[in-house]
């Protein structure tokens, strides 16, 4: 829980931002009576039901870096689909070579050309020789941990405590006071106990992780090279080169999911920091928001992968998708990596982060907030504590789900959207200084909401 003691305060804003929204949103609390008949929580999936307010925002379209909802209002969108659409909205690029694939069959069970030039260019920018196609970051995930199992003979992964990576059962796993992993709360049915599948490891503790590699018994080491999930938590000068290096001692395979941190620029944070990881995952941006996700892998874990295979069964061995590597997917990566998310586009993206953050630290110190602010490369975000959490537990126990909820419907209230559940904004290649800037004076009215005497 934040320092944030004024309670009732908070509840009283609240209150007032809610009766703004309701207002200013009469179609799209309509579409949500609507929903409420045939949808789960009047939602298509259960996290939409999370959004603040009593009901979420109805999109009729957007565009680059912004979106106009059913009631006609423009928002700046800092959300962008939670990375799914840090490209920016309906690029042009990506638009024309969807239409024209489209047109052509969007999946055949057969590859298409794109296939192989995505991994090229995937290739050269990670320093990965081989790839492969899934339709989303999680199948990408759940898929190398089997790979991992198959080509090592271990059971278990390794994951940081409060880590996200998909909804892919073996990494719901938290640390309890006492070091045990655990499940994480709510847990949706868990299938097994996660200490039979799974090592949780404290952020930026080389110890806990060499502990853990040396009992012979993690398979492959699955991590987020900065936590995005529980806000940023960033790695500490030479953690990620000790985890690599801890791996090739211990034989385990060592793996970056840059689902997130691609934000960092085109290579991600692997490019960025020169690191050597065996495999690697990406997923929702490279597609321009059309479902794709990637695994690349060094030559040699492709290879022994490769040749613990029985081609009779590789239909049904549990890594697949019928739609994966599909030609729609092939061709809105191939648009979207060459033209929309080039390195020049992502140090624009970069420059224009850097103000957002500036803007964020100028107002945390002249109201001399416990706040702190964190980046990686286009992703920012803040939090309610003083200095930059080290642990994900850390950055948990900041969390302040009533004050998150005020600031993100102010923010909606002034025409921004935030990504929920954070307070973290992502810059697309079509954001402009002025959306950064109206970012600024939504906080800073926030903030002064919040703390004025
Ligand atoms: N990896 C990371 C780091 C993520 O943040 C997420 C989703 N937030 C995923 C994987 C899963 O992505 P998807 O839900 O698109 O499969």
């Amino acid at each position: 829980m934040s320092q944030y003691e004024d309670r009732q305060r908070l509840a009283g804003l609240f209150a007032k931002e809610v009766s703004v929204y309701v207002s200013t949103h009469p179609k799209s609390q309509t579409a949500h009576q609507k929903s409420q008949a045939s949808l789960v929580n009047g939602v298509p999936m259960l996290w939409m039901a999370k959004w603040p307010g009593p009901f979420p925002i109805y999109v009729d379209s957007a565009k680059g870096a912004h979106f106009t909802d059913l009631d006609g209002n423009d928002f700046t969108d800092f959300c962008l689909g939670d990375t799914g659409a840090m490209s920016g909205h309906a690029s042009a690029p990506t638009v024309k070579a969807v239409q024209d694939q489209i047109a052509k069959g969007a999946t055949f069970m057969l590859p298409t050309l794109d296939a192989a030039i995505n991994a090229e260019t995937l290739g050269a920018r990670f320093g990965l020789a081989k790839w492969q196609f899934t339709l989303s970051a999680t199948d990408a995930n759940r898929h190398l941990i089997r790979f991992a199992r198959q080509v090592t003979g271990r059971t278990k992964i390794a994951v940081h405590d409060y880590c996200y990576h998909g909804s892919v059962d073996e990494t719901f796993a938290v640390l309890d006071h006492q070091g045990n992993t655990i499940s994480r709360p709510n847990n949706i049915g868990k299938p097994s106990e996660l200490h039979t599948t799974t090592v949780s490891l404290p952020f930026n503790d080389l110890a806990a992780a060499e502990k853990a590699l040396a009992t012979g018994e993690v398979a492959l080491l699955l991590i987020e090279p900065g936590l995005t999930n529980i806000g940023i938590v960033l790695p500490e000068a030479g953690y990620l080169e000790g985890l690599q290096a801890l791996c090739k001692k211990h034989d385990v395979i060592f793996a970056l999911d840059e689902t997130h941190t691609l934000s960092a620029g085109a290579g991600g944070i692997t490019a960025r920091d020169n690191l050597k990881p065996d495999a690697v995952v990406l997923g929702k941006t490279i597609g321009g928001g059309v479902p794709v996700g990637a695994i690349g892998f060094t030559e040699e874990l492709s290879e022994k992968i490769a040749n613990s295979l029985e081609l009779e069964s590789i239909d049904v061995g549990g890594v697949g998708g019928t739609l994966a590597g599909n030609a729609l997917s092939m061709a809105a990566v191939r648009a979207t990596l060459e033209e929309v998310l080039t390195p020049k586009n992502f140090s624009r993206m970069e420059q224009l982060a850097i103000t957002w953050q500036a803007n964020i630290q100028a107002t945390i110190d002249e109201y001399q907030l416990p706040w702190q602010v964190s980046r990686i490369g286009c992703r920012g975000e803040y939090s309610f504590r003083k200095t930059a959490p080290t642990t994900g537990a850390e950055a948990a126990a900041a969390e302040d789900f009533e004050l998150g909820q005020f600031l993100q419907l102010h923010a909606i209230n002034q025409g921004i959207l935030m990504t929920p559940f954070h307070n973290m904004v992502l810059v697309s290649p079509d954001t402009t200084a002025v959306d950064i800037e109206k970012h600024h004076r939504h906080f800073r009215d926030a903030v002064e909401l919040l703390f004025a005497k």
